[in-house]
């Protein structure tokens, strides 16, 4: 680990000074890591990059994973996983969690980060579900603006457009140490 690692949700810089690129995203204050990494500092172009380590690893049933949104289908989502126990992966695995009972109207958005518990490997395909309190989304922004969003009670208020909505949220959302896990 050098000086240049970061995690996901991590403050790298200010967006008045850096640009979000590759690997992370911008809260409308700070530029954020949305994955662990090394960060990459462009002064030039001014745009900041997090490069993934390489390491490789597949989940096992029981295994709790923190992963990106990268589908979002009608009865399922599909996750790249970047966790497994707290521990960093680069190997790009995806596991699919079913939405299909949620009563929920928008369970999760592409680019959020869902916390996952594995329950199956079926036909290759690594099975996840998200019905424990702790599991669920841990990191998302509004479907209208992309802003920031915050609780209430079950649902979620964007602090930009005033825009209410839904996620199957975790209950470590919103916490800023949610990387605790990473311990
Ligand atoms: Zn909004």
């Amino acid at each position: 680990m050098s000086n240049n690692s970061v995690f996901p949700g991590d403050k790298i810089a200010s967006i008045e000074e850096y640009e979000a690129g590759h690997n992370t995203f911008d809260d409308g204050d700070m530029v954020r890591s949305a994955t662990m990494g090394e960060k990459d500092m462009d002064k030039e172009t001014r745009m900041i990059n997090v490069n993934h380590p390489k390491l490789l690893s597949i989940p096992k049933v029981g295994d709790v994973i923190i992963g990106t949104v990268a589908a979002v289908m009608s009865s399922m989502i599909a996750v790249t996983i970047d966790y497994i126990n707290g521990k960093p992966t680069t190997s790009k695995v995806e596991c699919i969690c079913g939405t299909r009972n949620m009563r929920i109207r928008n369970v999760a958005l592409v680019n959020d980060v869902a916390s996952l518990k594995i329950v199956a490997h079926l036909n290759g395909t690594i099975h996840a579900v998200m019905n424990e309190p702790e599991l669920g989304i841990i990191f998302t922004k509004c479907r209208k603006c992309g802003g920031k969003v915050v609780t209430m009670r079950d649902a979620i208020k964007c602090t930009d457009c005033s825009w209410i909505d839904e996620r199957k949220l975790s209950s470590s959302f919103g916490k800023s140490d949610f990387i605790h896990l990473r311990e």
